[in-house]
């Protein structure tokens, strides 16, 4: 076994006799097997040792590297949090929960903190040997893209290495003065359904935006002058089975769909103006053209140069903090002052000659998330962007939104 090797330094460590952990060449765990092949699972688990800790262990070639981060995980880029790499770890070691007799190394109550999937963000191998690994984290509370940084240790032979765990600019990072995680989500998710095996299903390969999709369920179709908003139903609870379902921010603002029509406005002049010219309406929910009214908004979207389609979704303003204010949105339209509007796409129901209402909720996501990365300029990108769904425990989810002020 490839894998004995590095996994010594743990068992030289332990008494298997004395200690619940799992040894090094014991059965893979349901939780591993049930991650399947070609993906890598991570745990951070929280270790009341002689000092509270969180150890942060991400999968690499059959063991789990290890490191021990003192203060624990944060989703604000500007905390480094120290990690000193402490030996590998075995695979079955990620959902180990029990407490390690006085006495025995590492001695002290043990829970999964947070568990789920890791993605590398290039080489893995040469991140890690270089001491600068990258990677998406898909946990229950751990979500987004986060780096390891080696720094230097006092000599050379220093084996217990200091790292730093930085979380990194994205939709997932979260300013410490507006949320703790460790504080906020302190317990164990050992009895949550895995995150992980949701994926968005990549799309068909071939298909080219300049094409129609071939997503299943798609079928040809003239683009609908006018559209019903598909509305919300009233739930009796969070899902219980929330791996079959889609998290997003529900957004303070109004409802908004944008019609692309491919075709000429002045087709019907004989092509004489505006031949190739995209026809582009801002629909509200209740079917007013409010074109108009959102002038700025159009023309970052006209930049766009998306195909004819319907796009659904939400305009709102948003605050200092990043949540949107709906007191500000209707400030906006009293005045007239509507250049800071910002449209958050969350669907594509029909789309370049097809009707998707009919393909999975999730194939049309992708589709749309492709399109505005491939369209996006910057200043585009502040004025139209994607809704990002949160894969995660839904409990908690609804504890962060509270906290952001959601
Ligand atoms: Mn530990």
């Amino acid at each position: 076994m490839d894998n004995l090797h590095a996994l010594l330094p743990y068992a030289a460590k332990r008494n298997f006799s004395n200690t619940p952990e799992p040894g090094i060449d014991g059965p893979v765990d349901s939780q591993r097997a049930a991650l399947g092949a070609g993906q890598l699972g991570f745990v951070v688990q929280k270790h009341w040792a002689s000092h509270l800790h969180y150890d942060f262990r991400l999968e690499l070639h059959g063991t789990m590297k290890s490191w021990a981060v003192p203060k624990g995980p944060s989703l604000d880029p500007k905390d480094k949090r120290m990690a000193v790499q402490v030996e590998d770890h075995p695979l079955s070691y990620a959902s180990f929960e029990g407490t390690i007799p006085p006495k025995q190394y590492g001695a002290g109550k043990i829970i999964v903190w947070d568990r789920g999937v890791w993605q590398p963000i290039g080489d893995p191998d040469a991140g890690y040997q270089a001491g600068n690994l990258k990677f998406e984290l898909r946990g229950h509370k751990l979500h987004g893209k986060w780096a390891l940084i080696r720094i230097k240790g006092k000599n050379k032979s220093d084996k217990q290495a200091p790292w730093l765990l930085i979380k990194e600019k994205d939709s997932f990072a979260q300013p410490a003065s507006a949320f703790n995680v460790t504080d906020a989500l302190p317990d164990s998710v050992m009895d949550k359904t895995p995150p992980g095996r949701v994926k968005a299903r990549p799309l068909a390969s071939g298909t080219s935006l300049a094409l129609p999709p071939k997503l299943a369920g798609s079928k040809k179709s003239t683009l609908p002058a006018t559209l019903a908003p598909q509305l919300a139903t009233l739930a009796q609870g969070v899902p219980d089975h929330p791996i079959e379902w889609i998290f997003e921010v529900k957004f303070d603002g109004y409802r908004m769909l944008t019609r692309v029509d491919g075709e000429s406005r002045g087709r019907a002049d004989k092509g004489v103006s505006g031949r190739g010219a995209k026809d582009i309406r801002l629909i509200t929910r209740n079917g007013n053209d409010w074109t108009s009214k959102l002038a700025s908004l159009r023309q970052a979207i006209a930049s766009l140069k998306l195909p004819s389609g319907w796009y659904d979704g939400e305009i709102v303003v948003p605050n200092k903090k990043g949540v949107p204010d709906f007191g500000a949105l209707q400030a906006c339209f009293e005045s007239g002052r509507t250049d800071n509007i910002v449209l958050y796409l969350f669907d594509v129901p029909y789309f370049n000659g097809y009707d998707l209402r009919a393909c999975p909720l999730e194939d049309r996501r992708a589709l749309l998330k492709q399109l505005l990365e491939t369209a996006h300029s910057d200043s585009v990108a502040e004025r139209v962007r994607f809704s990002e769904a949160f894969n995660a425990d839904p409990r908690s989810l609804i504890a962060s939104a509270c906290k952001m002020g959601l």
